[in-house]
């Protein structure tokens, strides 16, 4: 089947113009300008995008589904739904569900789950110790997804830590890293980020393991991560929309919503190159259980909306940049082929409206919880349908 998408602004990592793609079931085949398959529109299905621009769908590395085990918050049929509807088509979850995810029978059971809904592409990270209880590691070589994480928790033995790392230089995996020292968190200092990030350089540096720092917040540790780049270390720096967004904000999250000056030196990151990806940290809680103080928010229904705001329209960073951001590197770390508007990549993409705003209302996420500080607030730009393997699998309803 062809589909040929015409008149739209086409923005990926590198291109940004107006322009036509033309589509052969899940595939882009070519490209061309606004019109240029219009000999093809009798025997093509036609997307008209006139006015609007599109991006490859968004891959977010840090995302929690809560399944098995904790299905009141989240599952994997929400999650994905949750996904679709801000732009994203795959995603990669962190390994503390109930139980945790620490073999690959575990990962293969929730990723056959997933692959059943056929709407997104979902990665289940296995947990880098047994039952994320940071004495004994899971067996590396035998996970079946790239990326390892203990999320929620950082692993405070530092010499279990260089094993890890070791383990995963030898494997071919890359460890994703929640920087938190237990000996100073509840963090509002910045140093339980601070140690832990130190530490975690020194040691990858030494074991010359690639490593992935989750949700990089502060200016120091920010600093620390451009300073291991310049030395050669591997690393993959994340930030979140929510870090980048609010300052001074209670809110709970770990880390913690940091000061202004944090917002702006993570934001020069992005622009200097030491932050290489936006991952969402999706952590659906349930009313009850964030009343409790369960920290973290719902990203995924918000990301894009809130990025397009703060880095293009306030901050001038290129759409093109943000597309490296929310959907090319995640594409190279997991080994997709997507993340470009190119013919020979799947068509996994996103249509955007830059020209209206719109006020976040948690009662039409399609996520199951509801907790963010996002609330209320108005940002720029909307998705309007989200296509996986060329099939729009959400659209936005109209208000009518
Ligand atoms: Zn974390």
């Amino acid at each position: 089947m062809l589909t040929v998408i015409k008149n739209a602004r086409l923005v990926d990592s590198e291109i940004d113009r107006q322009g036509s793609l033309l589509l052969q079931d899940e595939r882009i085949i070519a490209t061309g300008s606004i019109d240029a398959f219009s000999a093809l529109e009798a025997e093509a299905a036609v997307i008209d995008a006139q006015g609007q621009t599109l991006m490859p769908a968004f891959v977010d590395l840090h995302a929690h589904f809560r399944d098995p085990g904790l299905t009141y918050k989240e599952d994997l049929l929400t999650g994905a739904q949750a996904a679709l509807a801000g732009g994203y088509t795959a995603v990669n979850l962190m390994a503390n569900t109930k139980p945790v995810c620490d073999t690959s029978e575990k990962q293969a059971a929730v990723m056959q789950r997933a692959a059943a809904l056929d709407l997104i592409d979902i990665y289940q990270a296995q947990a880098i110790t047994v039952n994320m209880q940071g004495e004994e590691l899971t067996d590396f070589s035998s996970s079946l997804t790239p990326l390892l994480s203990d999320d929620g928790k950082g692993i405070a033995d530092d010499k279990l830590m260089y094993k890890a790392l070791e383990q995963a230089a030898a494997n071919g995996k890359i460890l994703q890293l929640h920087e938190e020292n237990p000996e100073f968190a509840p963090d509002i200092t910045g140093l339980a980020e601070e140690t832990m990030v130190a530490r975690d350089l020194t040691l990858a540096a030494a074991a010359k393991a690639p490593v992935y720092l989750c949700h990089i917040s502060t200016a120091k540790a920010l600093k620390m991560v451009e300073i291991a780049k310049q030395n050669g270390v591997q690393v993959i720096c994340e930030v979140t929309p929510h870090h980048l967004a609010l300052a001074d904000n209670p809110y709970k999250v770990h880390p913690p919503l940091r000061s202004a000056a944090d917002c702006q030196a993570l934001i020069e990151g992005i622009r200097k190159g030491t932050v290489d990806i936006i991952g969402t940290d999706h952590a659906p809680h349930s009313e009850a259980d964030k009343a409790a103080g369960a920290p973290g928010l719902v990203g995924l229904e918000t990301a894009f909306s809130v990025l397009y705001t703060v880095l293009v329209e306030e901050n001038k960073i290129s759409l093109s940049k943000l597309s490296q951001l929310l959907s090319l590197r995640g594409a190279e770390i997991l080994n997709l082929e997507q993340g470009r508007v190119l013919p020979g990549y799947k068509a996994n993409l996103t249509l955007v409206d830059l020209t209206v705003s719109r006020t976040i209302k948690p009662e039409k996420f399609h996520s199951k919880s509801h907790n963010t500080p996002f609330a209320g607030r108005t940002y720029r730009g909307e998705i309007l349908w989200t296509m996986h393997n060329g099939k729009i699998k959400w659209r936005k309803e109209t208000d009518k």
